[in-house]
This record gives structure tokens, C-alpha cells and sequence, in this order.
């Protein structure tokens, strides 16, 4: 499948890995609302009991796995700079998309003959490559998945000992088969502020249901919000991540995302997390789905995240 739209692509996407949807695409977005934080949610796996997410990242049922397993090193993420953002607020969230989505190992530029790597106007496609196209990606061991779309949830959707991050960030990956992969950092309130929200809120949000196209010719790149995390004076030390295997937060819930919650919580001012919550948290409820009880914890991990700067 080829996707000239991220959004395009992800309804397509959702709509083809769900068992049973009841309600497919756009419609979905009219017929659900945070009112009981996805209690009562029916459309296609959100009543699984298997692998829904979010949850409750506990220290006691966070593994530490053994050196040498597939666990021990696994994201290696290299985000490129895209410099024509399309916003959409669903009236569920404001997502970000590149106009220009990366291809996939496999796919080809439409109307081009993928064989020279040409398209129609003889124009190179290499600007397309997965690396430097649209906001780039990461490999994960061998799999390499494309950045799909990053979009917030205020209050945060998953919580650590119980405790509830007013902000999270949530990059979305998709891989050549369909699986996503998905990055989440939180955000609490800390007297710095942070640099990529502020160019967000600079940016300016839609109003509910509608679409806005934000160019910057230097390009936006969540390189630097990831390496935020990444200890200056530890160079080259990773950082670490839970792991779990988990579903999509919003319906159809579809039981198809590998989750890494990064390990620690970025700061913003209190201004800036006021500028999301005004746009997120609407007649007193936030955008998240409550953690869905503790049916995932034995598969949860730490794991680290490396970087290929
Ligand atoms: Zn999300």
C-alpha cells in the first residue's frame, strides 16, 4: 500500500487489521467519546481482554531481561526534518503528519516506474528514502518502520506506579507488514521549557474537525525530543524503555502495537502544557483512555533505545 497521506494511510491501515470493525474510517471518529475513558468503547478489539493498552507501568512487574536476548538493544531511530506539517484536530486529538510520508522497503512512488528509481518527470525519488523522507524512522533489530504520524493525550494514557503524567507524546511506526511500533514520552510540569512543544504551539492548532498546513523550510524533527533523554555526560549510555506488546488506544483498539514507553518524563512549563490541555481536554475530559487493568504485565520489559546519530 502506498500512502500519499499519513492519515489516509492509517484509516486504511485500521480499518484492514481489525478483526471485527463495527464502524470503519473517518465515521469511527463520530461515534466514540472519552465521557467514560473508553469504558465503554465496543468497537472492534477494545473489549479483547488480551493486549489492550493502556496500562499501569508497575516497577514490580517490570522484567529486566537477560543480556544477550533480543531485548537488549533494539531501537535504533533516526528522525528526519520535514518541512510541510499537516495538523488535524480530530475533535479526539490533534495529530501531526508529514505531507511527505518515507517509503517502505518494497513500495514505490506513485506513478513512478520503480525500477530506476524515477518518477514520471524523471525526477530522482531518493528524497524518499526511509531515512531522510517525511519524519524518518527506526530499525528495530531488523525491521525498519517509518514514522507514521505523532500525535498527544492529556492527562497521559499510561501511568508508572500509578502515577498519571499530565502529557504524552505518542510517535506512531508502521512497518512493511502492517505492524506499528509506537514511541511514548511523557511530559510533567518543570520550570525548563521544552523546545519542540513550543514550536508546536507556535505552529497553532486547529479547531476541532478541521486541517492546517504548517512549512518551516528548516524542517521539524523529533530527533531532538528523543535525545532529550540521552545522558550528556554519558555519551553513547542508552536509554531505557518498557516494552510490551499492546493494541492501538483509541477504537477499533486493534491488538497490533509494539509499545516503548520511554523511561522518565520530559519537563514543560506550565504555560505550555496550558496550551495543549486547552486544546485536548475539552468540557473537562481529557483525550485518554484509562489503563486497562493488569491483563499485559507479564510481558513487560525494559528495554533500551539506541541512537544512530
Ligand atoms: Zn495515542
Amino acid at each position: 500500500m502506498v500512502c500519499l497521506r499519513a492519515a489516509v494511510c492509517l484509516v486504511g491501515l485500521v480499518a484492514a487489521v481489525s478483526a471485527k470493525p463495527a464502524v470503519r474510517g473517518r465515521a469511527l471518529q463520530q461515534y466514540y467519546t472519552y465521557g467514560s475513558q473508553g469504558d465503554d468503547w465496543t468497537f472492534g478489539e477494545c473489549e479483547s481482554t488480551i493486549r489492550q493498552s493502556p496500562i499501569d507501568l508497575r516497577s514490580e512487574d517490570v522484567d529486566v531481561p537477560p543480556v544477550g536476548t533480543k531485548f537488549e538493544v533494539v531501537l535504533n531511530y533516526r528522525y528526519a526534518n520535514c518541512s510541510e506539517v499537516i495538523i488535524s484536530n480530530s475533535g479526539h486529538g490533534v495529530q501531526y503528519d508529514c505531507a511527505e510520508l518515507a517509503l517502505l522497503p518494497g513500495e514505490e512512488e506513485v506513478g513512478g516506474d520503480g525500477i530506476n528509481g524515477t518518477d514520471i518527470a524523471g525526477e530522482m525519488i531518493k528524497q524518499r528514502s526511509p531515512l531522510t523522507a517525511g519524519f524518518g524512522g527506526s530499525y528495530t533489530n531488523e525491521t525498519f518502520y517509518r514514522v507514521l504520524q505523532f500525535h498527544f493525550h492529556a492527562p497521559a494514557e499510561h501511568r508508572v506506579d500509578g502515577n498519571q503524567p499530565a502529557l504524552e507524546l505518542h510517535i506512531v511506526h508502521q512497518a512493511s507488514d502492517g505492524s506499528l511500533m509506537v514511541l511514548g514520552i511523557f511530559y510533567d510540569v518543570g520550570r525548563e521549557p521544552d523546545a519542540f512543544l513550543q514550536r508546536l504551539i507556535d505552529a497553532g492548532f486547529p479547531p476541532a474537525n478541521e486541517t492546517m498546513t504548517y512549512t518551516d523550510p528548516l524542517g521539524l524533527s523529533l530527533a531532538d525530543e528523543v535525545a532529550r533523554f540521552l545522558p550528556t555526560e554519558l555519551p553513547g549510555l542508552p536509554l531505557l524503555a518498557y516494552h510490551y506488546k499492546g493494541s492501538l488506544t483509541t477504537p477499533p483498539c486493534s491488538e497490533v502495537v509494539d509499545w516503548y514507553v520511554v523511561r522518565g518524563t520530559l519537563t514543560a512549563t506550565r504555560a505550555q502544557l496550558d496550551a495543549f490541555d486547552d486544546v485536548l481536554i475539552t468540557e473537562g475530559e481529557g483525550n485518554f483512555r484509562d489503563v486497562v487493568n493488569d491483563q499485559n504485565v507479564q510481558d513487560l520489559y525494559f528495554t533500551t533505545v539506541t541512537t544512530l546519530f
